[in-house]
């Protein structure tokens, strides 16, 4: 709205005699986002949607429209791609639980996830000449004069590449999220202090690269549909913790698996630490990891009155 503000104030100093031009404000980027709320002014229809003011437009639908639709969204994003969002109302689903185990989930850099019964699944790897392409593109902006034609073209040929890589992590952290709410009835994950980590530089890059947060996101809101509950605990003490016996000592980055210097258990660092997440969750107050549940919250009773036998045979 500064554009306006500049321009009433032009109008202004013209009144009081100014030597000015008015000039209406002009927008270079007119519109890059733009919402038609409350059902108006939009229809969606299979592969087309028709928008007031605008008229009819071609989309590639990813699946089909199911419920009333309630709000549509259309963005633009920096490679010049226009994505069109439409958001739905559909009734409640009942809760249900789908019968599954528990698990507890260790979100991390070298595993992308370490389970508490022992799965592992592997970060996507994006190729070396993906990579390798994208900073190519980079340092062709940076040998472009500032504001000249051929750089915006090289801000738009890196977005793509940029846009590309996004998508291919985002894809494979879907199918992850997906495949565990379906396998699953409990998920407990840990809520960690992204901001705090992001001060360590050496690992900012990885955690940036992961989006824990998001992959997080996408567990809970997957959850409700596939009978599963989700819940974040208390990242406090999950490595230091012996999951057998409830020894905390000192668990420096470099060593990769549990010894326990008091009950002698040695296990993978991120598979003890997934066991202490799981026994979290279904203790109450989060306090020591190494509690034997007694006391379940409420919400999660349900979820978990089938797994106590599981959680603990896990970690044993
Ligand atoms: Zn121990």
């Amino acid at each position: 709205m500064d554009a306006y503000k500049s321009f009433f104030r032009r109008c202004k100093e013209k009144k009081a005699g100014k030597k000015v031009k008015a000039g209406f404000p002009r927008y270079r980027n007119f519109v890059s986002s733009l919402t038609y709320p409350q059902s108006r002014g939009f229809k969606a229809g299979r592969k087309k949607v028709s928008l007031s003011k605008i008229g009819s437009v071609n989309f590639v639908d990813h699946r089909e429209i199911e419920g009333q639709a309630k709000t549509c969204t259309i963005k633009k994003t920096k490679s010049g791609e226009w994505h069109i969002t439409i958001a739905v109302e559909k009734e409640d689903i009942i809760p249900f639980t789908n019968g599954k185990e528990a698990v507890g989930i260790d979100l991390g850099i070298n595993k992308y996830a370490a389970l508490s019964d022992a799965s592992i699944f592997q970060n996507k790897h994006i190729q070396k000449k993906e990579k390798r392409k994208m900073k190519r593109l980079q340092r062709i902006i940076s040998r472009r004069k500032k504001g000249s034609h051929k750089r915006r073209k090289a801000v738009l040929n890196f977005s793509r590449k940029y846009e590309h890589i996004a998508r291919i992590r985002e894809d494979h952290l879907h199918k992850l999220s997906y495949n565990l709410v379906h396998s699953y009835s409990f998920i407990a994950y840990e809520e960690l202090k992204i901001e705090n980590m992001m001060k360590n530089h050496r690992l900012a890059r990885s955690i940036g690269e992961e989006s824990w947060g998001n992959f997080t996101r996408m567990l809970q809101y997957k959850a409700e549909s596939a009978g599963c509950v989700v819940v974040g605990v208390n990242p406090k003490d999950t490595t230091k913790t012996c999951s057998n016996c409830g020894n905390i000592q000192n668990m420096p980055l470099s060593e990769r698996t549990y010894n326990c210097q008091r009950c002698g258990m040695s296990k993978d660092r991120d598979i003890n630490a997934s066991i202490n997440i799981l026994h979290k969750a279904t203790t109450s107050g989060q306090g020591g990891g190494h509690a034997s549940g007694d006391i379940v919250r409420p919400q999660l009773q349900e979820a978990n009155v089938a797994e106590r036998g599981t959680i603990h045979g896990v970690s044993r």
